[in-house]
């Protein structure tokens, strides 16, 4: 079995939910050690690693906007609950004594480096994580294509989802007991199928700069450092 990474820099894309194990909100802590080991298992692999956390286990601003909020607002505070999220990733992944930095997409500079691209990158070559919070640091966007941006900026080789799901299926695998997962899909079916992986822009702008997506089990122990190897874990997209 391969023990070489087979890349030397990585983008990981977490859901808020990530965080909040069964409580159904907020930040575990026994969650978000488990998060932090998992990816301290791979920066020890001298993997080069840049994060993006979304922010759903705080607030959404889809949900602030169904309840009348100006989205503009709602998306604003979803934004910053990915800076919650990104500080709690950070202060876990130190305690793994692994360096890590937080860029913020909105400037906060008491608590968070701004975003800036070049200093994103020296720090990956340092062997420090980078966690990128706030999102794009505009609303109507997601933390997926938060994701895809950041890793053509910092020229990651491949995307990493680790979710609460195995892979993409071809319907819903909770509802449907024949639900098929796949092992490897292309962008274009992703899109005409409308498969739940992530939104209609992320996939797009990754399939325009040609970065390969890879889903997984979050909650499998070990699946980022086994994803890192090489092995044909959850759904490749390409
Ligand atoms: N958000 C935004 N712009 C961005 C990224 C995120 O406005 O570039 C807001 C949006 O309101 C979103 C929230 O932040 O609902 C949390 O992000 P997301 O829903 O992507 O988090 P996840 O589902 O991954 O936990």
């Amino acid at each position: 079995m391969n023990t070489q990474p087979e890349f030397k820099r990585i983008l990981i894309k977490l859901s808020g939910e990530a965080l909040m194990g069964n409580q159904g909100f907020g930040i575990t802590p026994e969650m978000i050690h488990y998060v932090a080991e998992e990816i301290a298992k791979v920066a020890r692999l001298n993997v080069e690693i840049g994060i993006v956390v979304g922010g759903g286990n705080i607030f959404r601003g889809v949900a602030g906007s169904s309840a009348g909020m100006d989205r503009s607002s709602a998306d604003n505070m979803g934004m910053l609950s990915t800076v919650i999220n990104s500080l709690a990733l950070c202060d876990a992944l130190e305690k793994c004594d692994v360096p890590t930095r937080v860029q913020s997409a909105i400037r906060m500079d008491q608590i968070a480096e701004p975003f800036i691209r070049r200093k994103a990158i020296r720090h990956l070559e340092k062997g420090r994580i980078v966690i990128f919070a706030a999102g794009t640091g505009n609303p109507y966007f997601t933390t997926d294509t938060a994701a895809v941006l950041r890793a053509h900026e910092t020229r990651a080789q491949i995307l990493f989802k680790a979710t609460q799901v195995d892979g993409v299926y071809d319907k819903d695998p909770v509802a449907h007991e024949d639900a098929v997962m796949f092992d490897e899909l292309s962008y274009m079916r992703v899109i005409e199928k409308q498969l739940h992986v992530m939104d209609m822009t992320a996939i797009s702008l990754a399939m325009e700069h040609d970065l390969p997506l890879q889903v997984f089990d979050l909650h499998q122990s070990d699946n980022i450092l086994k994803a890192v190897l090489g092995q044909d874990i959850g759904t490749r997209i390409k």
